[in-house]
């Protein structure tokens, strides 16, 4: 697997540079959006395969903009993993709900993130059960 595309929803400069940065050299492709507005404004276009979401945004947190990207044909089926740096077992119960399929903590273990995210790739999304 290589270029694969992750959409990076991030409003901290230094975490932005940072993932980018270690997927870079992973062979990811990394397409960053700094707040939750621009994130639904890009998120489309970019088309990404697997999507890393900041849940403190400055506007619209991270778990209503994956909610809302939820509601696109385009982002049904890939993950959408939050990150959060309070990795409370509610934190990570609300992304649930809102649509994510999982959860990575902050501050971001910068030797398994790329794994973590192959690994999503590998098993796709986890459909909601009806
Ligand atoms: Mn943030």
């Amino acid at each position: 697997m290589a270029g694969e595309k992750v959409f990076y929803v991030e409003d901290n400069p230094q975490n932005r540079r940072l993932v980018q940065v270690v997927l870079m050299a992973e062979d990811f492709e990394v397409i960053t959006a700094e707040n939750g507005e621009e994130g639904l404004k890009m998120a489309p276009e970019v088309k990404p395969d697997l999507v890393l979401m900041d849940i403190n945004l400055p506007d619209i947190d991270g778990y209503e903009v994956t909610t809302r990207l939820r509601k696109l044909e385009m982002f049904q089926d890939i993950p959408i993993l939050a990150l959060t740096a309070n990795a409370m077992a509610t934190d990570a119960e609300r992304a649930l709900k809102a649509g994510c399929d999982g959860h990575i903590a902050k501050p971001i273990d910068v030797d398994t993130l790329p794994h973590q995210l192959r690994d999503w790739l590998k098993k796709g999304r986890k459909k909601p059960q009806s």
